[in-house]
């Protein structure tokens, strides 16, 4: 696939940008999370779950969430318990080691797992020993296939050199750290000193131990960031030299995320200076060698997922960005989702609730969503402008067996002020091609082919971040 070119003109995009910078999903999933509904419980995720039109060769991925934190992080948006109490994680292995023995006793046909991945909260909150454990009652109950990619969240701050020994031990291949900036005044703000040196060595450890491949988080759109300051970071950041990146807008989304109404807003930058702090940091990426992966990721041209993009079987997934086509995902731990081929079910969000769920039923579904037809159709359609930033007539009529052009004609009249712009180029029988420019707008395509997005937005009621 050629690269788009990401040599763009910050007075155009500053021209264009009070047009495109609304709220709107990041698309996830298809249907978005606030059209599931709360009918869709336990009984439905369990018959689900049974289901036997599936291949065994197939793959699985399996996900879990562990909640909790040592202290906040005053940006965060995530489902986290802020506690220093270690008896709550005792607690939690035991809840979720009932979880994790309903869904395998629900699962009908058997699956290697081929992706493993742990996320939160800190996971590294967990003792060494008490990751061992939660690993070793995941892997029992749902096998790893050889070479499968296992991945942790870690917080640098509180991940030593036993939690190292002990995650490669088990089978972690792959680890991802959250940094965010490396600015004194920032991380004041934020709440959340990490020194650079901490950093830097827990890569090397993590290198040294076999890890094959290291990720950093970083955050755009901070309190105080200035491109300048963030240019430092990026000096520090490229110096480490990752295997991957992911580059997040701070949503400032303060019905889900409290704690954000600590910050003053005139401390954040103002809409233009995030842009050129977002496209600095880019140019910088790209011209250290990094490929633009979609929508905020990043990696090196001999990474997984530099190669899935290539071969266009580049997916996403809550997880974020994939190598794993078409495969089932079962979620663990409050607030997890599972992403079935025919459903999405999402647990309890809050701990007690989960553990009392789980104690009760073996399950935590609280809401859910059956795809229709239509929905398995858009989410294959939003699926490629996202993973692949285009959208072929040719695959479409393949596999919908109907030109793509017919299909959506009213979406693709639509996009003419998107075309206008600049975003994208449609062909003549409808096919898409996001530009560089359009690959940063790559939500407002998406939102064109949302069939649920009208009647969501005649609420008024905040749901989603700002696209940019
Ligand atoms: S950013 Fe990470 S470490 Fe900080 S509160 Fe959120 S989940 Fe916890």
């Amino acid at each position: 696939m050629s690269e788009p070119s990401f040599d763009l003109d910050l007075e155009q995009v500053e021209e264009i940008l009070p047009r495109y910078a609304i709220e709107g999903p990041r698309y996830t999933s298809y249907p978005t999370a606030p059209v599931w509904k709360q009918s869709y419980g336990v009984a439905e995720f369990r018959h689900e779950l049974g289901r036997e039109d599936i291949d065994p060769a197939d793959g699985l991925s399996v996900y879990v969430h562990v909640p909790f934190c040592r202290s906040l992080c005053h940006y965060c948006a995530c489902n986290k318990v802020i506690t220093q109490k270690t008896e709550l994680a005792a607690r939690y292995l035991d809840v979720i080691e009932r979880e994790i023995e309903t869904v395998r006793e629900a699962v009908r046909v058997p699956r290697l797992v081929t992706q493993h991945h742990w996320g939160g909260g800190t996971p590294t909150y967990l003792e060494p020993e008490q990751l061992t454990r939660l690993f070793r009652m995941v892997s029992a109950a749902f096998p790893l296939a050889e070479a499968a990619e296992v991945s942790i969240e870690v917080d640098p701050r509180v991940t030593t050199s036993e939690h190292i020994a002990a995650l490669r031990e088990s089978g972690f291949n792959r680890i991802s750290m959250g940094v965010q900036d490396f600015d004194p005044k920032v991380q004041e703000a934020v709440h959340r000193i990490q020194p650079v040196d901490e950093t830097a060595a827990l890569v090397d450890e993590s290198r040294a131990a076999g890890f094959k491949s290291v990720n950093f988080d970083l955050i755009y759109g901070l309190p105080y960031q200035t491109v300048e300051s963030f240019d430092r970071t990026l000096d520090t950041v490229l110096e480490i030299s990752p295997d991957r990146l992911a580059l997040y807008s701070y949503a400032h989304v303060t019905w889900v995320a409290k704690q954000q109404r600590g910050f003053e807003r005139k401390d954040l930058p103002p809409a233009d200076l995030k842009l050129r702090i977002m496209l600095h940091a880019i140019r910088r990426f790209l011209d250290a060698g990094y490929r633009f992966i979609g929508l905020d990721h990043f990696a090196k041209p001999d990474d997984e997922l530099s190669q899935a993009l290539e071969a266009r079987t580049l997916r996403r997934n809550f997880m974020g960005h994939t190598t794993q086509a078409g495969v089932d995902l079962l979620g663990f731990g409050p607030s997890a989702i599972s992403e079935l081929r025919g459903s999405y079910a999402q647990n309890q969000r809050e701990l007690g609730a989960w553990q009392a769920a789980v104690q009760d039923q073996g399950l935590a579904t609280l809401r859910g969503h059956s795809l229709s037809e239509d929905d398995l159709e858009r989410r294959w359609l939003i699926g490629r402008l996202m993973c692949l930033g285009e959208l072929r007539a040719e695959d479409y009529a393949k596999r919908f067996g109907r030109p793509f052009g017919d299909a959506y004609s009213a979406e693709l009249s639509r996009l003419d002020a998107m075309v206008a712009d600049g975003l994208v180029i449609r062909s003549a029988d409808g096919t898409l091609r996001m530009t560089g420019l359009g690959r940063l707008f790559v939500r407002n395509v998406a939102m064109v082919f949302d069939a649920y997005l009208p009647e969501q937005q005649k609420t008024g009621q905040p749901m989603f971040s700002k696209t940019v």
